[in-house]
């Protein structure tokens, strides 16, 4: 690819640049504005993050969180390319991809987040993740090869990290051991045990969530091991601070996450933690014309101070805002500021149970589960897409997890 250039350059098709593009392109049509979109992803489709967990452990098809890019913009002006962002120039206003270089009047940097290990000795390389489909897929066929291996009896899951993340897989686990488990290997014994560094699970929700999610894991089965810090990893084991070694023959690691921006840019542009600091318009001091939304941005509550949080729900409402925030821009027009209001927050624990905090209201059970499933069909663009996941999803209900193993010699790398 020679040196292109575009008007705007969207990096990154997660929910924040996909909702962006989604937003913006629908906006310059019904304005119309002739400009050229670029949307650049590594990969040649989208992927809802908060659904990996339930592709890992079987209960959605990968299909059901993807969608091809070159899907959205078939029927557009615009361009998808897929190519892996190395460097950003927000002075020179280029970027330089591994297929060639990009100069833009307006860019919108979305490229999220990666794991985070603490310099854990071994996490790296013996721990599984859920943050990318291919991660996802990895974790899934090792979770189907382990089950398939007859010559063990026992196989010892570890989860690190007790945030939502870590308590979403260990309810899908716990559904798997209970249900699948027992009735298509039963020569298998599954034990989880989930380990947490601090005082209590969910660290951000209501008391009253933590303990009810916490009684509900250790009901069904899960070992939630508190204050318990991991310094080492190996294959077959979890070695803790206190030098408890645990068993564990699929470690899972779910405990932070590290903020990418200084990986593509010189560091003098990010701030604390390494999220690229913006304005309260998105834009990043001194250069208007480049913004940043989502996990790899510092986007500060006016009032506390505090930064917004590194979640779907907000990288969305940051995406729609910029949209705007750029046609108004392109019109000549003042914007406003953008403010995160959480609406609430939705999390399924296992299937058929979840939690719905919506404002001062805390729902448990099916009904919140269903609600979170609900949102997200809505979220997934497209009529006939939308009436083909709750067609599969609700056929699906009635029998067993997708547990093919697909996995043949091919090595799925990150
Ligand atoms: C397992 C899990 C569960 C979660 N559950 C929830 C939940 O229930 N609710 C919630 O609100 N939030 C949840 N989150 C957090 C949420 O997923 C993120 O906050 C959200 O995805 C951030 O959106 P984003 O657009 O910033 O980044 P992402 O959605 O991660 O998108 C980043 C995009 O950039 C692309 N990319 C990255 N690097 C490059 C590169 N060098 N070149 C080209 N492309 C690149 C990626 O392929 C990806 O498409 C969860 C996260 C995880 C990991």
């Amino acid at each position: 690819m020679a040196t292109l250039k575009t008007d705007i350059l969207i990096l990154g098709a997660g929910i924040g640049g996909f909702e962006t593009f989604r937003t913006l392109s629908k906006l310059l049509k019904r304005h119309n504005i002739n400009k050229k979109i670029t949307i650049v992803d590594e990969n040649n489709y989208f992927t809802f993050v908060p659904m990996l967990h339930e592709v890992a452990t079987g209960s959605i098809e990968p299909t059901h969180c993807a969608i091809p890019l070159r899907e959205l913009i078939y029927k557009t002006p615009h361009e998808f390319i897929n190519a892996r962002v190395e460097y950003i120039n927000p002075e020179k206003k280029q970027v330089t991809t591994h297929e060639g270089i990009i100069d833009y009047e307006f860019a919108v940097i979305a490229l999220g987040s990666v794991t985070n290990y603490f310099n854990t000795p071994g996490a790296e390389q013996y721990t599984h993740n859920v943050r990318s489909l291919i991660s996802a897929l990895k974790l899934k066929y090792e979770l189907l090869g382990q089950l398939n291996n007859t010559h063990k009896e026992e196989l010892n899951i570890c989860i690190v990290g007790g945030g939502y993340t870590g308590v979403e897989i260990a309810g899908q686990l716990y559904d798997l051991a209970l249900r699948e488990v027992t009735q298509l290997y039963p020569h298998k014994k599954m034990s989880i045990t989930l380990i947490h560094s601090g005082d209590t699970i969910l660290n951000y929700m209501p008391k009253k969530v933590q303990d009810k999610v916490a009684r509900r894991l250790e009901k069904k089965g899960v070992e939630i091991l508190l204050n318990a810090k991991v310094s080492k990893v190996s294959n077959d084991a979890v070695v803790l601070a206190d030098g408890k070694t645990l068993t564990s023959d699929l470690t899972i690691w779910t405990a932070g996450f590290e903020n990418i921006g200084p990986h593509y840019m010189d560091p003098k542009y990010c701030c604390q933690k390494s999220r690229i600091q913006v304005t309260g318009e998105l834009t990043m001091p001194d250069f208007p014309h480049t913004y940043a939304l989502g996990d790899n941005a510092e986007i500060l509550d006016p009032h506390t101070h505090i930064a917004y949080p590194q979640l779907a729900e907000a990288a969305h409402l940051e995406g729609r805002y910029l949209a705007h925030h750029i046609l108004r821009t392109i019109h000549g027009k003042k914007n406003t500021r953008f403010v995160f209001h959480s609406k609430g927050t939705l999390m399924p624990v296992g299937d058929w149970y979840g939690v719905a905090q919506i404002g001062p209201f805390i729902l448990f059970g099916k009904l919140a589960w269903w609600i979170r499933r609900t949102v997200y069909v809505m979220f997934m663009p497209g009529f006939w897409r939308k009436i083909r996941i709750v067609f599969d999803w609700t056929v699906h209900s009635f029998g067993f997890r997708h547990l093919i193993n697909l996995k043949s010699d091919t090595d799925y790398t990150d």
